[in-house]
């Protein structure tokens, strides 16, 4: 989607360099959104490899050298890592500066960074909804969040004008923007995002665990089905078990409803409910076609996947 005004930060700095800042970096680009953009990841091999792709103008030792002066400061880094960067780079954060985060999960986020943040910091959590299996600097691309949701999830005294400013920014990256507060967030992800990784990771461990299968079977015979299953299942470990350890609450509530509603169904199945199984199945197509209608998939065989920008 165009942006509403052209807006643009003199210096990004990106702390973590994976999927999502690699993505960020090259939408910034594309769309001329930052003067500078400068980085920090966890090992030397990450920061060499976005110096070498050109995604940062400079790369930093430490989360603080790479902040200084920054107007704009992403943390793009694992939830379990959030505390730990705000506790380092806050001393380090310009006056008025905005700082926002691309976390999966925002309440535990808040509550990990808000703490250590000097007065005059505007911290203004965020969450783009997209996403591949894929990670490490060399998987980002620039279209990644293009018709995409970005969901912002302001604190209660944060700047209208720097939230504006960032819902600009979301939007010259590509995205949809939405604002909702944390819990509400939280609870929405877990029915949309979380559950759903937790079942992919459930049915692939069902069928590694039926080892006869596993071996030859599953791969030979992998389905559209048990295939998405495994695209999801392949996602990045630490990032997944810090979403279920963060979102612990939600979660949990979600998947109650979900083994409820799986008994309905195991139950209808051994009554042969057929008429019953028919009604479920139709219902659930309708919402297939609502999200395709949305322009949030599209009906392609290979769900639209193959595509890159
Ligand atoms: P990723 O590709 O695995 O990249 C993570 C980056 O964080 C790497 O550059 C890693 O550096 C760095 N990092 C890890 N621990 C660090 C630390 N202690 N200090 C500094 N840097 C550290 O992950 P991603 O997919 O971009 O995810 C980043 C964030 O986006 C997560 O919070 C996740 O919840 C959120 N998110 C992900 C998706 C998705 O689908 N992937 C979607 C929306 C939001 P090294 O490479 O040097 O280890």
């Amino acid at each position: 989607m165009a942006p509403q005004t052209q807006v643009h930060f003199r210096k990004v700095a990106l702390i973590g360099l994976g999927l999502i800042a690699s993505s960020m970096a090259h939408a910034m680009r594309r769309h001329g959104l930052a003067g500078a953009i400068s980085g920090h990841a966890r090992t030397p091999e990450t920061r060499a490899a976005a110096l070498e792709i050109g995604l940062v103008d400079t790369v930093h030792d430490s989360a603080a050298d790479a902040v200084q002066g920054a107007d704009l400061v992403v943390l793009a880094v694992p939830i379990g890592a959030m505390e730990a960067v705000a506790r380092e780079i806050a001393p380090h954060l310009a006056p008025g500066c905005t700082l926002t985060d691309v976390g999966s999960v925002k309440q535990a986020v808040i509550d990990a960074v808000a703490p250590h943040l000097p007065k005059g910091v505007h911290f203004i959590p965020g969450h783009p909804m997209a996403g591949t299996e894929h990670s490490g600097p060399y998987s980002g691309f620039a279209t990644l969040f293009e018709n995409r949701w970005w969901l912002l999830t302001p604190l209660p005294d944060s700047d209208p004008a720097a939230v504006a400013r960032l819902r600009d920014f979301c939007q010259a990256l590509g995205a949809n923007v939405e604002e909702m507060d944390a819990p509400h967030h939280d609870l929405v992800v877990a029915v949309v995002s979380h559950t759903p990784h937790l079942i992919a990771y459930t049915m692939v461990g069902v069928a590694d665990h039926l080892r006869r299968v596993s071996q030859s079977e599953v791969i030979k015979y992998s389905a559209a089905g048990f295939r998405d299953f495994t695209r999801i299942a392949a996602s990045d470990p630490v990032m997944w078990r810090d979403v279920f350890l963060t979102n612990k609450e939600a979660t949990l509530d979600i998947l109650g409803r979900f083994t409820e509603e799986l008994f309905v169904l195991q139950r209808a199945i051994r009554m042969g409910d057929g008429a019953y199984l028919h009604d479920y199945f139709t219902r659930t197509r309708a919402i297939r076609r609502g999200i395709i209608e949305a322009g949030q998939d599209t009906d392609a065989p290979d769900f639209g996947r193959a595509k890159r920008g």
